[in-house]
């Protein structure tokens, strides 16, 4: 289909400095938990980026110089000419598909111990290094000499970022992740030489930094600063009116001014907490400050407020990182007039979980990110069928739906059977909880794609057991068909059921979210699961009225998810709306009334008055249906079956991201992969040894 002349003005090529980036999507820098461990995996990923049609595509942070590194975390380095290879290929593939490749070069300073390398980290202040970890080292002033040499190391970076292939050449001084950020913010920088006080001193690296890229590499390179506009801290902080004024006094000096907020956490908010285009409201108005090109992100998924945007004069390029992740050809699809195939982000920041646990980034919505090259995914390319099986999956849920829409693009005959009335599983239930309605986006572009395949058929109150597959006699079985919360208290830190009298009102997850609600007022809810269950619910009841207590054995509400970058706001919202949080407590007991919670360091017993209990600990998986097939295994050859195979949480439940990436998985292995290889099934990059 041609695409709406309304988007014309997203496909507009526009000027930086000596480069033109043929439209206005931009891939603006983002981690992705593989970094210098997998360069090659690294490059075709942001390949792909380019062939999806992101007019600039930039890498994640890349470590500029020993003397700041952020080990454990894995991000790119070009410490010397030896790391220029694995930058070129990166370059390499984004020019490709003709695209512009972008570096940002990032200098930590004291955002980091050095761990790696030992080197006394540095910063404009003698202070603690600035880490999620309370790392017991501190950062040292730097010196004239210290600043002479940090120019002369960006200038080098330059150079060899220009000699590696890169269009765009950044200079990093945002997120309160790099020591430009520490230079421009008043509560870092004490210093009283020409670097510290007034705004002019505390830009003036900054400054110096712009003029030195732009001198050595401008002629050919585009020079891009990233900067933070706010950090949300009020007068504590960066704020908005003296990030205007820095701006003012560097206006025309770089090509193309990168703004965002900060932290981190502010910036890359989750749907939970924030909106599509929340960030307008801090970014408008930086255009008129400069005639440079401005780029701005939002987590925008919409044509329409693409173009508002940019009609409105608040950006140049539309900026993304997570919907440049969720659907990698988000533009083409805009240009081909794709609309409906487009896979919205859903905000839940799974993507952003893999830099903080050092593994390849992962994704909800694309099962493929990340694997492009080690597994050789692509997120709308997949293998032809390779037979003529017929394939049955029961349960349509994350899993179950991602399984038929990729077997059915491969071009198999398949059958979905769900027991429900409705497509989605977990996630058109969890969708429903507060804050979580984006969610829902997981079954809706799979209920699309679904409608457009005729060789799948979907069965609704089809609860199946294994009598009536055993009677259809499909080839190939997947089970599909989910987990259920459990009621005994088994979680991580009690392994065994623990006792809990008849006569207490215990809930799960799944009775609240059925509609069950509190028996009386007060309500302990017991997280065990760390994630987001616990907190939603919480939200849920207090907002219902009922009286609140989250107890958990961890030392924060929802402790997982600051790997999401969520915990501080889970935990804010919590305790504004009332909800009375018990860290480091375990459950001992559960009896008619009350409870008794045990401090997980010194066993000493509270006991709490609950008229209910919600354990939000694990889930067993739902699987009497895989079990019973199993056990039947003599009967497959006169039915027709072949296999049969659980998946996603009918197997061991997990996350959402989980679920879909196991459905893709077993799409993409069907008659591919045997069943008993025993060969590594991913390509991976090992290092060279040194020759002695
Ligand atoms: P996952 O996250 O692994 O996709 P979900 O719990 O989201 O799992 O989805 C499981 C789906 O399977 C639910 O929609 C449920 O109604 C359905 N289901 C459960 N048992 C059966 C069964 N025996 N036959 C068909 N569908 C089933
Ligand atoms: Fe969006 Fe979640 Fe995918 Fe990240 S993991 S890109 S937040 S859908």
């Amino acid at each position: 289909m041609p695409r709406d002349p309304r988007y014309d003005i997203l496909f507009e090529p526009v000027q930086i400095g000596p480069v033109t980036a043929r439209n206005r999507f931009y891939q603006v820098p983002h981690c992705n938990g593989m970094g210098y461990r997998d360069p090659t995996a690294l490059a075709v990923m942001r390949g792909v980026k380019a062939e999806g049609g992101w007019a600039v595509v930039c890498t994640e942070q890349v470590e500029f110089h020993h003397t700041s590194e952020i080990t454990p975390y894995l991000e790119l380095r070009l410490w010397d000419d030896d790391d220029i290879p694995m930058l070129a290929r990166m370059a390499d593939k984004i020019h490709e598909f003709g695209s512009l490749a972008g570096i940002e070069l990032c200098y930590n300073g004291m955002n980091g111990p050095n761990n790696y390398s030992r080197e006394v980290p540095m910063g404009p202040a003698h202070l603690p290094v600035s880490t999620f970890s309370y790392d017991p080292v501190q950062a040292r002033r730097m010196n004239k000499r210290d600043i002479k040499n940090l120019r002369r190391w960006h200038r080098q970076a330059a150079l060899r970022s220009k000699r590696a292939g890169f269009d765009l050449i950044y200079v990093y001084a945002a997120h309160a992740l790099s020591s430009l950020h520490y230079f421009l913010s008043r509560r870092h920088n004490d210093r009283t030489d020409e670097y510290g006080g007034s705004l002019e001193n505390r830009v003036r690296l900054l400054r110096e930094i712009i003029e030195d890229t732009k001198e050595a590499v401008g002629d050919t390179c585009a020079v891009p600063v990233r900067i933070s506009v706010d950090e949300l801290l009020g007068e504590q902080g960066l704020h908005r009116a003296e990030a205007e004024d820095a701006i003012g006094l560097m206006a025309e000096l770089p090509d193309l001014w990168d703004v965002t907020i900060a932290a981190w956490e502010n910036d890359s908010r989750t749907s939970r907490f924030a909106e599509e285009g929340h960030q307008e409201a801090f970014i408008s108005g930086v255009k008129k400050l400069t005639t440079k090109p401005v780029v701005g992100v939002g987590r925008y998924t919409s044509p329409d407020a693409m173009v508002r945007v940019v009609k409105q004069g608040i950006v140049d390029f539309i900026g993304a990182a997570r919907p440049s992740i969720a659907d990698p050809f988000l533009p083409k699809k805009i240009e081909e007039g794709c609309l409906e195939d487009i896979r919205e982000c859903i905000g839940c920041n799974i993507c952003v979980s893999g830099d903080f646990t050092m593994s390849p980034i992962r994704c909800t919505q694309n099962p493929t990110m990340g694997e492009e090259w080690r597994k050789g995914w692509h997120p709308e390319r997949i293998r032809k069928a390779e037979s003529t099986a017929k394939v049955l999956i029961t349960g349509a849920g994350p899993a179950g739906l991602e399984c038929a829409q990729a077997l059915g693009k491969r071009g198999y005959d398949v059958t979905l059977a769900e027991a429900g009335t409705a497509l989605g599983g977990r996630v058109a239930r969890e969708s429903k909880l507060p804050g979580l309605s984006a969610w829902a986006r997981v079954k809706d572009y799979r209920e699309l794609q679904l409608r457009k395949l005729a060789n799948v058929s979907v069965y609704f109150d089809s609860r199946l057991n294994a009598d009536q597959v055993l009677e259809f006699g499909f080839e190939r079985v997947v089970v599909a068909t989910g987990a259920r919360w459990r009621a005994d208290g088994v979680g991580h830190l009690h392994v065994r059921p623990i006792e809990i009298s008849a006569e207490m009102t215990v809930l799960t997850p799944d009775d609240l979210m059925d509609g069950a609600r509190p028996s009386g007022k007060r309500v302990l809810i017991w997280d065990d699961d760390h994630y987001y269950m616990g907190g939603v619910l919480a939200e849920l009841l207090c907002g219902e009225g009922f009286e609140v207590v989250l107890a958990t054995p961890a030392g924060d509400a929802s402790a997982w998810t600051r790997a999401t970058l969520e915990q501080r706001f889970i935990q804010k919202r919590l305790l504004e709306s009332g909800v009375t949080i018990r860290l480091h407590r375990g459950l001992s007991s559960v009896t008619s009334g009350d409870v008794a919670l045990r401090c997980v360091f010194t066993g000493k017993e509270e006991r709490l008055d609950s008229d209910t209990v919600v354990l939000v600990t694990a889930r067993l998986p739902e699987d009497t249906l895989a079990r019973d097939l199993q056990e039947r295994q003599n009967e497959w050859p006169e039915a027709g079956i072949r296999s049969v195979t659980a998946i996603g949480d009918a197997l061991a439940p997990a996350t959402i991201a989980h679920a879909v990436y196991a459905g893709r998985r077993y799409a993409e292995e069907l008659d591919v992969v045997p069943t008993n290889d025993d060969s590594l099934p991913f390509r991976r990059e090992l290092a060279e040894l040194a020759s002695r």
